[in-house]
């Protein structure tokens, strides 16, 4: 069976960080593992606090895991401090992993910040030219590039930019867009994946679609076919998504 590893924050609303990943990676058959690089209070509302793990023990809890399992492939979320930024890229290198996938989680949907000022720096310098493939959403792009992404010619002017700080591929992701949820991909080229637009607000879509690109990756999916497939998933969990609290939608697998 084929593993991937998640590093990010863990969600008691389980619809967004650990608890999505896991559950992506399961239904999509593959044995997930999880490092807690934070630990949220949130419901389906919004989060309330945050609790980031000290790096160290971050590092221990991968060290001890990665003396017994091998991940096919790795998947950053929240990681919260720049210093936990430059212990997963350590570890990424110390082990030659590959297929390597970062969402660089900035703030949440309900606008709370996830991640120290020092953070954007850090992912671009440490972590991006490890990356196969990144997955902003247009406000993280924003805030990595300096850019106002909001429209279809600024999106390509940040993934450019994104792109020479070394990943594979970028991803800009467009849920968050006025009027459709086109996502545009750059691999040295262009590739639009259109999308509608649901109704209502979702939790966790970011932790979702990467999760589920870094499922396939896992299995040895090439990396755009992984990424329209994972499109293709976005559309099954969103249309079976559910209201367990009194906020947010969030994606059922
Ligand atoms: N909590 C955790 C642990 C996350 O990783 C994220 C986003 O990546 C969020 C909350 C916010 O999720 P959303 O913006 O979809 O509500």
């Amino acid at each position: 069976m084929k593993i991937a590893l998640t590093i990010a924050g863990f969600d008691p609303s389980g619809g967004a960080g650990i608890q999505a990943d896991l559950k992506v990676f399961q239904s999509l058959g593959i044995y997930g593992l999880s490092v807690a690089a934070a630990v949220t209070a949130q419901n389906t509302r919004g989060v309330t606090d945050i609790l980031p793990i000290d790096t160290q023990f971050i590092k221990k809890q991968l060290s001890v895991l990665l003396s017994d399992m091998r991940p096919d492939s790795l998947k950053t979320g929240m990681l919260y401090h720049e210093a936990s930024v430059a212990a997963a890229a350590r570890l990424i290198r110390k082990h030659s992993l590959e297929n390597i996938v970062t969402d660089p989680v900035l703030t949440s949907s309900s606008g709370k910040k996830l991640g120290s000022r020092y953070l954007p720096d850090a992912m671009k310098k440490k972590l991006f030219p490890l990356c196969t493939v990144i997955t902003p959403n247009i406000y993280e792009a924003s805030v990595l590039t300096g850019l106002d992404v909001r429209t279809n010619a600024s999106m390509e002017r940040a993934a450019v930019q994104l792109k020479s700080f070394g990943p594979r591929c970028v991803i800009i992701t467009g849920g968050h867009l006025k009027g459709n949820a086109m996502d545009l991909v750059y691999d040295g080229r262009f590739h639009v994946l259109k999308g509608r637009k649901l109704k209502g607000d979702y939790h966790g879509t970011g932790c979702v679609f990467s999760a589920a690109i870094t499922a396939l990756l896992a299995q040895g999916t090439p990396l755009l076919e992984a990424v329209r497939k994972s499109k293709l998933f976005m559309n099954r969990v969103l249309n079976k998504s559910v209201r367990p609290g009194s906020g947010m939608k969030i994606l059922a697998m």
